[in-house]
C-alpha cells in the first residue's frame, strides 16, 4: 500500500483499491460523536464512485440508481468534470464576486441560451437558489407601491428546501413543525387541484412556486391543465410563476427543463443538484422584469458562482451535449418503466410515476425502506419516499445493461 496525497485514505497500486487509513467502525464512530445527527445513514463508507457505480471500503461495489439524490447526472466522476476541475483548482480556486471570472460569465452565458431565461443568479445550493426566488418575488411584488402583494403560493408535498423561507414554502408539516413560527406570508393549495390554486391566487399573490413535477413528495407530477392554469393565474394578478427544477432540471426528464414537457414557461427557474456535475452550485434564472428586480446590494452569496464550481458546471452541461443524455435519460426512463411492467411486478407494483430518470414505483405493501434495505445489501442503491414509494433517480449516463440489473435485483427484493 502506497500513501495517497488525501492522508484519509490509502491505495493499493496493484489492484487500484482505495481504503481509508482508519477503518470503517472508527468512521462511525466519528461520525457517531463529533456529527450532528441529521442524517440516517445506510452502512458502509464510501471510498469511489465512477459513471453509475461507486465502492465501499471493504471494496463492495454498488449500482447507484439515487446517484446523489439526483446530483451525479453525468454520473460519479465524469472525466470532462474532473479535468475541469483540476485544471481550474490549480489555475485559480475562488474569486469574490467583487471580481469578474470567466467561467462564471461562460456558464451564465450557456444556461441562458439552453434556456427561455434571461439572467441568472448564481448561489451554492438548491435552497439558496430559492431564496433568492423568493427575493425577487417579494421585491417585484412591491414595484406598484403595493404593501401587501407579498404572499406565495405553493403545494402541498412540496419540497423547496430547508432554510426558513424555503422550509416555510416547503408545504410539508413534518420539515416545518420544530421550527415555528414560519415566514408569514406563504398558502398552500394542493397539487393539480385547479379550483384550490385558483382561489388561492390573488392580487396580493407575488409569486405562485412549483416543482413541475414533485421529488421529494413523492414523484407527483403536476398536471398540464394545472401548469397552464397557474400561467394563466400569474399573469392576470401579475404574479411571478416559478419552477423549482432543483431536481427535474439538466435534463433528467429527457428536456434540459421539466418545463420544455409542458410548454408552459416560468417566469423563474431554480437549479441546483446536477447542475455541477457533482460539486454543489446552484442557480436562479430569471426573465422579464424578474430578470433584473435585484441590484446591488439586495442579494450576493461569498462562494456563489467561483470559477471552481462553474468550471465543473460548463463541463457538465458539455457531457450532456456531447454524450446526448437527455435522449438516453428518455430511453432509459422508458426502458424502466416497460421492464417494472413485467408480469413479475403483478400485485407487488401499483404504479410507476414520472418522466425521465426521475421516476416513483409505488408498492402494493408499506415496506418502501425494507426494499431500499434489502435492494442496498444486494448492490443496489435506491431511496424510498413515504412507506411506499421507491424512488430513482439514476445517472442519465446508465445502460440497458445497468436498468436490467436493476430491475433483478428489484425483483427479487420487492
Ligand atoms: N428543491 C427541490 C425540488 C429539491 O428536491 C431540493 C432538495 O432535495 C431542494 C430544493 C433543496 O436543495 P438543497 O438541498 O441543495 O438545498
Amino acid at each position: 500500500m502506497t500513501a495517497m496525497t488525501q492522508t484519509l485514505y490509502t491505495m493499493d497500486t496493484q489492484t487500484g483499491r482505495i481504503a481509508p487509513v482508519v477503518d470503517a467502525a472508527e468512521v462511525k464512530s466519528w461520525d457517531d460523536d463529533f456529527v450532528m445527527g441529521t442524517y440516517v445513514r445506510q452502512p458502509g463508507v464510501f471510498v469511489r464512485g465512477e459513471g453509475a457505480r461507486i465502492w465501499d471500503d471493504s471494496g463492495k461495489e454498488y449500482l447507484d440508481f439515487l446517484g446523489g439524490i439526483a446530483v451525479n447526472g453525468v454520473g460519479h466522476c465524469h472525466p470532462r468534470v474532473v479535468k475541469a476541475l483540476q485544471d481550474q483548482a490549480a489555475t485559480l480556486m475562488h474569486m469574490s464576486n467583487l471580481f469578474l471570472t470567466a467561467p462564471q460569465a461562460a456558464l451564465a452565458k450557456k444556461l441562458i441560451e439552453i434556456s427561455d431565461m434571461e439572467r441568472v443568479f448564481f448561489c451554492n445550493s438548491g435552497a439558496e437558489a430559492n431564496e433568492a426566488a423568493i427575493k425577487i418575488a417579494r421585491k417585484n411584488g412591491k414595484v406598484g407601491g403595493s404593501e401587501t402583494k407579498f404572499q406565495i403560493v405553493t403545494a402541498h408535498r412540496s419540497f423547496h428546501g430547508r432554510t426558513m423561507a424555503t422550509v416555510t414554502a416547503t408545504a410539508q408539516p413534518k420539515y416545518q413543525a420544530p421550527f415555528a413560527p414560519m415566514v408569514p406570508g406563504f398558502n398552500y393549495v394542493p397539487l393539480n387541484d385547479i379550483d384550490a390554486l385558483t382561489a388561492a391566487v390573488s392580487d396580493d399573490t407575488c409569486a405562485v412556486l412549483l416543482e413541475p413535477i414533485q421529488g421529494e413528495g413523492g414523484v407527483y407530477a403536476a398536471d398540464q391543465a394545472y401548469l397552464e392554469k397557474a400561467r394563466e393565474l400569474c399573469d392576470k394578478h401579475g404574479a411571478l410563476l416559478i419552477f423549482d427544477e432543483v431536481q427535474t432540471g439538466m435534463g433528467r426528464t429527457g428536456k434540459w427543463w421539466a418545463y420544455e414537457n409542458y410548454g408552459v414557461v416560468p417566469d423563474i427557474m431554480t437549479l441546483a443538484k446536477s447542475l455541477g456535475g457533482g460539486v454543489p452550485i446552484g442557480a436562479c434564472l430569471a426573465r422579464g422584469a424578474a430578470a433584473t428586480t435585484l441590484v446591488p446590494g439586495d442579494h450576493g452569496s461569498t462562494f456563489a458562482g467561483g470559477p471552481l464550481m462553474t468550471a465543473a458546471a460548463l463541463a457538465t452541461i458539455e457531457a450532456i451535449e456531447e454524450e446526448h443524455l437527455m435522449a438516453n435519460a428518455h430511453a432509459m426512463g422508458a426502458y424502466i418503466k416497460h421492464r417494472l411492467e413485467e408480469p413479475r411486478f403483478a400485485g407487488k407494483i401499483e404504479e410507476i410515476r414520472g418522466m425521465g430518470l426521475i421516476l416513483g414505483v409505488e408498492l402494493a405493501e408499506p415496506n418502501a425502506r425494507k426494499v431500499l434495505t434489502a435492494a442496498f445489501d444486494r448492490g443496489l442503491i435506491v431511496n424510498a419516499v413515504g412507506d411506499r414509494t421507491i424512488r430513482l433517480l439514476p445517472p442519465l449516463i446508465i445502460t440497458r445493461e445497468d436498468v436490467d440489473k436493476a430491475v433483478d435485483i428489484l425483483a427479487e427484493v420487492i
